[in-house]
């Protein structure tokens, strides 16, 4: 059983106390993971005026527990209380990570932003969003990105295009069932598409069925497939800080069965372009999770290579 752990930190507070406590854990576990940073301003806040104007939205709140979750300056960031720097307030924890022999990508410049406004942004504000995020981790790093994992696990044809163009080894923007090449108004992209394969905690625990955490570990366990590359994606917010001893608790029970925990880095390397299959990446619903994301559609046949493939 191969397990990528995906870890996305997308505000403040998830950067400056989850992701050491994230990377102790994993040290002393001796697992590696790959962790994704939101380079710009934390206004997760707005997140919350957004979700306020939804029906059902304080029932929602009470029950997921986001306020104890993520903190109340977090919930109000870049609204009543000025937006603080994600990547660029903690140079050092950032290289730190590297130096540490974990890998560090992009997870978009502005979350909230992309997340709301994929569509709205055009090819334009998706190219600033990315040349901004680039320029923080040039100037943290001293040398391009690598890989991208899009905020919200929503993209657009304009972002998945943009992206091709970056020169990256991969991007894990949708969820899916297993690595593909994307396509876009016809046209197969070059970048390789990572998916997330699993469901985040957070989606697990907005269902409402699980009653406790032990009910949240044996859904987990009965999840993860042996016999292929299961990408899990975790939240420095949430299980770097609340719910590290079930964190915890799932990595030893993924490797008490057998699982080999890898990069994301690692997966790429072994794998050729031309031998994936080629999906529609599609926009679909999930229980526990407000909004669309985007996903690995059916394969498609029909697509022709795109002009900037790679050979
Ligand atoms: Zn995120």
């Amino acid at each position: 059983m191969e397990v990528a752990l995906k870890i996305d930190v997308d505000t403040h507070q998830g950067m400056s106390e989850g992701v050491p406590r994230l990377r102790a854990m994993l040290e002393r576990e001796g697992i590696a993971a790959s962790f994704y940073v939101a380079m710009g301003p934390d206004n997760s806040g707005r997140a919350l005026i957004r979700a306020v104007r939804n029906r059902g939205f304080l029932s929602k709140m009470f029950r997921t527990k986001a306020v104890s979750m993520y903190g109340l300056r977090t919930v109000l960031s870049g609204t009543l209380l000025p937006a603080r720097s994600i990547a660029l307030a903690f140079p050092e924890l950032m290289r730190g990570l590297r130096r540490g022999g974990f890998e560090v990508g992009v997870h978009g410049y502005d979350h909230v932003r992309w997340q709301d406004w994929v569509d709205e942004l055009g090819d334009r504000g998706v190219r600033e969003e990315l040349g901004d995020a680039f320029e923080v981790y040039r100037a943290i790093f001293g040398e391009p990105p690598r890989s991208f994992a899009a905020p919200g696990w929503r993209t657009s044809a304009a972002a998945l295009r943009a992206l091709d163009e970056m020169n990256l080894n991969y991007r894990s923007d949708t969820r899916g069932r297993a690595p593909y090449r994307c396509v876009a108004d016809g046209r197969i992209l070059a970048t390789i598409e990572i998916p997330t394969t699993l469901p985040t905690l957070d989606e697990v625990m907005g269902r409402g069925e699980l009653r406790d955490r032990a009910a949240v570990l044996e859904f987990y366990l009965a999840q993860f497939k042996s016999d292929a590359l299961n990408v899990h994606t975790i939240h420095a917010e949430t299980e770097g800080i609340g719910e590290l001893d079930s964190f915890r608790a799932l990595v030893r029970a993924l490797r008490e069965r057998g699982a080999v925990f890898v990069q994301l880095r690692e997966v790429v390397s072994r794998l050729k372009a031309a031998e994936l299959p080629t999906c529609e990446v599609i926009r679909m619903t999930l229980p526990g999770r407000a909004g669309w994301i985007s996903a690995q559609g059916a394969e498609s046949v029909l697509a022709a290579e795109a002009p900037s493939e790679k050979t």
